[in-house]
């Protein structure tokens, strides 16, 4: 199977971050800025880098976009520029349209004219990084939809040398342990009966309000 093509537009700092890993892991990048400054900075590190204004159309098709698996909008500033940007892509036939979003509205707008995949990449972060500071052992939390999340938890002291039918998470917080994490083994089918170890990692599904409630029962320090 030959490997995915990405284009990445906007080479602010969510962009090149986006377009460096892609091309650290071996794909292969297209950049695209209208900004020669930042095209130079970035094409020593993906496959080819061009300026080019995304509102012009013709610039657009002339690039071959459409031929491109996954092209990535992150342009967040200037929102008409993002839309129009879309817009043309999704006229072009894109086969997967992913594109950032500065705000609610935004992300709205870019919903109703196609983008398969609007991302919110400083509300999910900040959103990460509170779950953190309101209890450290909470490692990474990932919104599903606007009700349910997964959250990965370092094992509280409380929890460690139990099982899972001890804890009894369904029945008192409506969550789903999903897996457990011992360093790099994934446990991805626990069993009731499978013991919580010092630094194990829980990864846990429900609902926002449920695994708040999770999160307060189990915080420490
Ligand atoms: P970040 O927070 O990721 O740094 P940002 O949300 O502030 O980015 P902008 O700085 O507005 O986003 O845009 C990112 C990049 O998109 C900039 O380098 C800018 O030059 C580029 N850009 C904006 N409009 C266009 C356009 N019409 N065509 C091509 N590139 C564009």
């Amino acid at each position: 199977m030959a490997k995915k093509q990405f284009a990445v537009i906007g080479m602010g700092r969510f962009g090149s971050s986006v377009a460096g890993a892609l091309s650290n892991l071996g794909f292969e990048v297209l950049a695209i800025d209208q900004n020669e400054q930042k095209i130079q900075d970035i094409s020593g590190i993906v496959t080819h880098a061009v300026t080019a204004d995304t509102t012009d159309e013709e610039a657009l098709r002339a690039l071959g976009l459409r031929n491109f698996d996954v092209v990535v909008v992150a342009i967040g500033a200037d929102i008409q520029s993002s839309i129009l940007t879309t817009l043309i892509l999704k006229d072009l036939g894109v086969p997967r349209l992913i594109v950032k979003a500065q705000n609610e509205l935004h992300g709205k707008v870019l919903n109703k004219i196609g983008a398969d995949k609007v991302i919110f990449p400083e509300r999910d972060m900040g959103l990460r990084v509170a779950h953190h500071l309101i209890s450290p052992n909470i490692l990474d939390y990932i919104e599903l939809s606007d009700d349910y999340s997964i959250v990965e938890m370092k094992a509280p002291a409380k929890v460690v040398g139990r099982n899972l039918k001890q804890l009894d998470i369904r029945a008192k917080f409506k969550c789903n342990v999903l897996a457990i994490k011992t360093g790099d083994v994934m446990n991805i089918s626990p069993y009731a009966e499978d013991l919580i170890k010092e630094d194990d990692v829980l990864v846990i599904v429900g609902k926002n309000d449920d695994l708040a409630h999770l999160e307060f029962v189990y915080a420490e320090g």
